[in-house]
């Protein structure tokens, strides 16, 4: 496990002795490792010197050390984003689409390397890492092309001697704070809209992962971002409340946009209300997954094990909380048993096998024995896994939970970990108001093969995503963002650069 001196040690190597302890993680290469930040186009430590580690989660080995950076960081980040502002808003739409389309290119040719740090620091497998990074490089590569198209509108006037025009224009400075989950695709998502608009930013990740967000931003630095157009800011949990907030209160930041908790969510909410700053919130989510009588079978196992097992259970739109028509619950479950028990194999993901890694941390391995526990209290019957795998560190058996209730802990909270909790339903109103009944809105998916009730009860769900026959919903050219505490704003698709533009209305008077 980590302990001061090994981080005072691994300071002191040099980065080829650091590369070295990378390589015995699974990081192969090692030309984007990076143990400063990148502020103002420049590598720089924090300036109070401090650091703090990043670990392996499949080995709780230290890795590598980033500066732990706090407000007077913070600040000058701000400051060159401010600056650089002034001149990147007046490029041309063209010239952006040309940078965001090299950082694409660059991220595609170094897919392995991002991928193999990724694994290193976030625990994901190799094959999944590799699909974040193309999912990551997609939103380049799609706001490339939405640059191009962020039209404005000339309307039809009252007044023959007046004519009324908007312009759609970049917002300025935008903050981005980033969860570990996806370290790669969360900050393109965010980096990839914002620039295209002509605004700067300044991206905070999470403290767990800024190795994958410190590799991404080398490339951008590769592609051509002028100094200052792109800042990131690395801050241990201790530092972060501090940075989070000049991050939300600054006069020269004008967004911000947040991936995480509905907590930390709330928080940067009221932060920015002072400023009455634009804000984009991603938020926590409770998915249901509802397979009703006339569905496919063996689709729906399917779909479940893309929705529930990508990044082991931790991602926002997971399905959380799993209802079955009672009709065909008996086979769905003893084919979902089969399914997970044949399929799934737990470890490090750097070995080409594994499929399911580690939990992030120690807090999260502990959250979802917690809820597994009080849900099995309750009255959850385990029919697999239910603990701590014995492999031992964050590795959590695959679980699934049947006889679950509304009122228990694995429906009620969201998991995010790889616990599949089933509930049984009787009828469509049933399983709708089940479904409804959180307080968050992100995904929801279901199967059916009753084309009324498929228009029917995507009507009828409370949420911001719906995947039908389709546990796999990702992509750059979705709308994604949730409704109720699960968030505000849309990401990806061409909704994804309103959060960076506003409408400036021109009223030309005086025709005659
Ligand atoms: P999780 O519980 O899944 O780690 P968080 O919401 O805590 O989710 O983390 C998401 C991001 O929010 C991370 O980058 C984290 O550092 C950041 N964060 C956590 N607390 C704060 C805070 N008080 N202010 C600003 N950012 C925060």
């Amino acid at each position: 496990m980590t302990t001061v001196s090994t981080v005072k040690t691994l300071l002191q190597r040099p980065p080829t002795v650091m590369m070295e302890v990378l390589k015995g993680h699974g990081v192969r290469y090692a030309s984007l490792l990076h143990q400063e930040s990148y502020i103002g186009g420049r590598w720089v430590a924090a300036s109070s010197g401090k650091v703090f580690p990043v670990t392996n989660p499949a080995t709780g080995k230290v890795i590598s050390s980033v500066p732990d950076m706090g407000e007077v960081d913070t600040q000058a980040a701000i400051d060159s984003a401010y600056e650089a502002f002034q001149t990147w808003q007046r490029t041309t739409a063209k010239e952006r689409s040309l940078l965001l389309r090299k950082w694409y290119d660059l991220m595609e040719a170094h897919k392995e390397e991002l991928a193999g740090i990724m694994t290193a620091e976030a625990g994901k497998p190799l094959v999944e890492a590799r699909g974040e990074v193309s999912y990551g490089s997609s939103f380049l590569e799609w706001y490339s092309e939405e640059a191009k198209r962020i039209h404005g509108e000339v309307v039809q006037s009252p007044s023959v001697n007046k004519e009324m025009i908007f312009l759609r224009q970049p917002i300025g400075v935008a903050s981005m704070i980033t969860p570990w989950n996806f370290p790669n695709a969360m900050i393109t998502r965010k980096a990839g809209a914002a620039l295209a608009a002509g605004c700067t930013c300044v991206i905070k990740p999470a403290e767990d992962t800024p190795l994958s967000a410190l590799a991404a931003v080398d490339l951008a630095e590769k592609a051509g971002f002028p100094p200052g157009v792109i800042n990131v800011v690395t801050a241990s949990k201790d530092n972060t409340p501090a940075v989070g907030n000049l991050m939300c209160t600054s006069d020269k930041v004008a967004a911000i946009s947040f991936t995480g908790s509905t907590t930390v969510g709330q928080l940067l909410y009221r932060q920015c209300s002072e400023g009455i700053k634009r804000i984009g919130l991603e938020l926590g989510g409770n998915a249901p997954f509802i397979v009703f009588a006339s569905a496919d079978i063996p689709s729906a196992v399917e779909g479940l094990m893309v929705a529930k097992f990508r990044n082991a259970g931790q991602a926002c739109i997971s399905a959380n909380r799993v209802l079955v028509e009672d009709s065909v619950y008996e086979t769905f479950v003893k084919t979902l048993t089969t399914e997970v028990a044949e399929r799934l194999v737990v470890g490090d993901g750097s070995h080409p096998q594994v499929n399911i890694g580690p939990l992030i941390n120690v807090a999260q391995l502990k959250r979802v024995e917690r809820i597994v526990e009080a849900s099995v209290a309750a009255g959850a019957r385990v029919v697999l896994g239910g603990k701590r795998h014995s492999l031992g560190g964050l590795f959590f058996q695959p679980t699934i939970l049947v006889d679950v209730k509304e009122d228990m802990p694995c429906f009620q909270q969201e998991i995010f970990g790889p616990v599949i909790a089933l509930r049984r339903f009787q009828s469509e109103d049933e399983a709708v108001a089940i479904a409804n009944a959180s307080e968050c809105g992100l995904a929801s998916y279901f199967y059916s093969q009753d084309v009324s009730q498929v228009w029917r009860v995507a009507r009828r769900l409370e949420c911001g995503i719906v995947g039908i026959n389709e546990g796999l919903v990702s992509a750059a050219e979705g709308a994604f963002g949730g409704i109720k505490k699960s968030g505000i704003g849309r990401e990806g698709s061409r909704h994804g650069i309103d959060d960076y533009t506003y409408i400036k209305y021109i009223c030309l008077g005086g025709i005659n």
